[in-house]
């Protein structure tokens, strides 16, 4: 029995975009105006950028793009675990129940998606905890990384909650955001896309179907899987961890690349890839799942 990765991404694809969905401004608790928190990511090389203020639509069609694609979106925030609306059309009434907001915004009909963020934040390093994850249903994903964690109470990081869905056999995505808040924290994280065209309805499809990897400074070049071989080509990778089931890695290999074939025997249902740059420099690609034919 032949064993095959099942891939998110498209090994002939048009181009690569590279994004933050979480901005706050000073429509929040964000340093700098909608306007020049545009400016200064356009200026920064981004191609798409979500402002996120809490409970507060900030309207991306009254402002100048800058050359950028604005996605609508607003981080949910009062009454419970923080979650960002990606391509958002208000402010969704921040009710406790999390479960019904997801729903709300999977009945918009629009592509709009839910990403339950920096899950490691706050002293007790569980602003959510995993039981809510468990819980909740039809959430695209969770923040792998967070920026503004890299400075405040808990973990930036979040692949461990990750590995815990993946391996109770949730399809979620690992996304990749900034939190800005403060000039220190743009440029942190990111998430890079592959999709059609830089139009919002492209990236913001991309973006819920996992056709994207997420970032702090490494940058992949193309992802592409044929039957069981995976090939990851980077700029800058020094080492590559294949991640699996409970966080275990059945796989380390040095270099700027790597090609992974899975052994005929492999009894875990996903991998994913960590490629490990110089300094704190990471990229992480979504799970391939794991099929028998
Ligand atoms: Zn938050
Ligand atoms: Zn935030």
């Amino acid at each position: 029995m032949a064993l095959r990765l099942q891939s998110p991404y498209s090994n002939n694809h048009a181009a690569w975009f590279k994004g933050n969905l979480h901005t706050h401004t000073t429509n929040s608790d964000g340093n700098l105006s909608p306007q020049d928190t545009i400016a200064t990511y356009a200026g920064m090389g981004y191609h798409f950028l979500m402002l996120s203020d809490h409970d507060k639509f900030t309207d991306p069609a009254l402002l100048d793009p800058c050359g950028l694609t604005l996605i609508p979106g607003c981080e949910i925030t009062a009454n419970g675990p923080h979650m960002l609306h990606v391509n958002a059309n208000g402010a969704m009434e921040p009710v406790e129940n999390r479960q019904n907001i997801i729903d709300a915004v999977n009945g918009i009909d629009n592509g709009g998606f839910c990403i339950m963020n920096h899950p490691n934040w706050l002293e007790n390093f569980n602003h959510c905890d995993h039981k809510n994850l468990e819980a909740w249903q039809g959430y695209a994903g969770i923040e792998i990384y967070n920026g503004v964690c890299r400075r405040a109470e808990g973990s930036p990081l979040a692949t461990d909650r990750w590995d815990r869905l993946l391996s109770a056999g949730r399809k979620v995505w690992g996304y990749a955001n900034d939190d800005n808040h403060r000039d220190w924290d743009r440029g942190v994280a990111w998430n890079v896309v592959q999709a059609e065209d830089a139009s919002p309805g492209s990236i913001v499809k991309s973006l819920r179907e996992g056709r994207f990897y997420a970032s702090t400074g490494v940058v992949i070049d193309s992802i592409e899987v044929e039957g069981n071989t995976l090939r990851v080509r980077t700029q800058n990778a020094q080492r590559h961890y294949v991640s699996s089931l409970h966080g275990r890695v059945p796989a380390i290999a040095d270099g700027r690349n790597l090609v992974y074939t899975l052994p005929d025997e492999f009894p875990f249902p996903y991998i994913r890839i960590e490629c490990w740059g110089p300094a704190d420099a990471m990229a992480w690609t979504q799970p391939f799942l794991i099929e028998k034919d």
